[in-house]
C-alpha cells in the first residue's frame, strides 16, 4: 500500500515539474494568452489585465512592422493565443493573411477610434492613412475603452478587474498628456524632423511643428530631390536635430545630419527600448527624448 502511495506521490510531483518546466510556472499555464502584434499594445493590455493573463508581443523588439514578416513559429503562436490584438490600418501588412484566418479571436485596435481624426499619409505605402494611432492620447483613450469592453465580453469572469484598470489608465493618460502640454508651453516654436513619419498624431496633439521625415516611404531611401527639399525646410525652421527610431536603419538620417551639422537623437514610437512601464509612461518618456532636440 505504502509503495502505491509513494508511486502516486512521485507521479503527482513529476506532473507538476513537467507542467512547470514548459513555461516557467504551472500557475501561468492556466492563464489565457493574449498576443499583441506590436509592443505598445502589450503595454496597454498588460496594464489592463494585470496578472490575470499572459501577454506577449509577436514582433521582436528590433523589428519594424513595415518590414517584418512572420515565420512558422509566429504563426503557431497566433494559433495558440486566446485573443490577438493588432493595430490594423495596414500597419501589419505582412500579417494580414494570417490574421484573416484567426478572425474570431482577432481584435483590431483601430476599430475603436474616430476615423475622422486620422491623418492622410504618403509615408506608408500600404496604407492611405497614417497607421501610428497609439501615439495620440485621444486615440489611446478610445483604444483603452474599446479594448476593455471587448476583453470584458470575451472574458466575462475578468470584466470588473479589466474595467477598473482601464478607468485608471484613462486617468493616467489624461494626467500625463496635460503635464506634457504644460511643459510644451516652454517651447512655443518646437519643430521636428524624424526618420519616418511615425509620430504625426503625437506632434499634432501637442502642437509640435512636424517639418518632415527623411524617408518619404517608410524603410525606403529618399530621392536626392526630396532630401534637398527637406534640407531647405530644416534650415528655414532652424532645426537642431534629426530624430531616428531604433527599429529603422538610421543611415539616411545620419548622412543628412552630418551634411547639415545637426545632432542625431532617438525617440521610440514602438517603445521597445524606452523602458516604459505603462502607456502613459511611454508618452512621457518620449516627451523627455523629444524636448532634448528643441
Ligand atoms: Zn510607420
Amino acid at each position: 500500500m505504502k509503495r502505491i502511495i509513494n508511486l502516486f506521490t512521485f507521479c503527482f510531483l513529476l506532473s507538476l515539474v513537467l507542467i512547470g518546466c514548459q513555461d516557467g510556472s504551472y500557475v501561468k499555464k492556466n492563464k489565457p494568452l493574449i498576443v499583441t502584434t506590436i509592443y505598445p499594445y502589450e503595454l496597454i493590455v498588460k496594464e489592463m489585465v494585470d496578472t490575470l493573463f499572459t501577454v506577449e508581443t509577436l514582433l521582436p523588439p528590433n523589428a519594424s512592422p513595415h518590414i517584418w514578416s512572420p515565420g512558422p513559429k509566429d504563426i503557431l503562436k497566433l494559433g495558440k493565443a486566446d485573443a490577438v490584438v493588432s493595430n490594423g490600418l495596414g500597419l501589419e501588412y505582412n500579417l494580414n493573411k494570417t490574421l484573416t484566418k484567426i478572425s474570431s479571436k482577432h481584435i483590431i485596435a483601430s476599430s475603436f477610434i474616430d476615423k475622422k481624426l486620422l491623418l492622410s499619409d504618403d509615408d506608408h505605402g500600404s496604407a492611405a492613412v497614417n497607421p501610428h494611432i497609439w501615439t495620440s492620447p485621444v486615440f489611446l483613450i478610445e483604444i483603452v475603452t474599446g479594448l476593455s469592453n471587448e476583453l470584458g465580453k470575451r472574458f466575462p469572469e475578468n470584466k470588473p478587474a479589466i474595467e477598473n484598470n482601464a478607468n485608471r489608465m484613462v486617468i493616467e493618460i489624461n494626467q500625463i498628456a496635460n503635464k506634457i502640454k504644460l511643459e510644451k508651453e516652454q517651447y512655443p516654436d518646437a519643430a521636428i524632423v524624424t526618420l519616418h513619419d511615425a509620430f504625426a498624431y503625437y506632434f499634432n496633439y501637442f502642437n509640435i511643428d512636424f517639418v518632415g521625415s527623411v524617408q518619404p516611404t517608410a524603410g525606403k531611401d529618399p530621392a536626392p530631390r526630396q532630401l534637398q527639399e527637406l534640407a531647405d525646410h530644416i534650415k528655414t525652421k532652424k532645426i537642431k536635430a534629426i530624430f531616428i527610431e531604433p527599429q529603422m536603419n538610421p543611415k539616411p538620417a545620419e548622412i543628412l545630419a552630418q551634411e547639415l551639422n545637426l545632432k542625431v537623437l532617438q525617440y521610440d514610437d514602438l517603445g521597445t527600448k524606452l523602458g516604459a512601464k505603462t502607456i502613459a509612461d511611454y508618452l512621457w518618456l518620449n516627451w523627455i527624448k523629444l524636448k532634448a532636440g528643441f
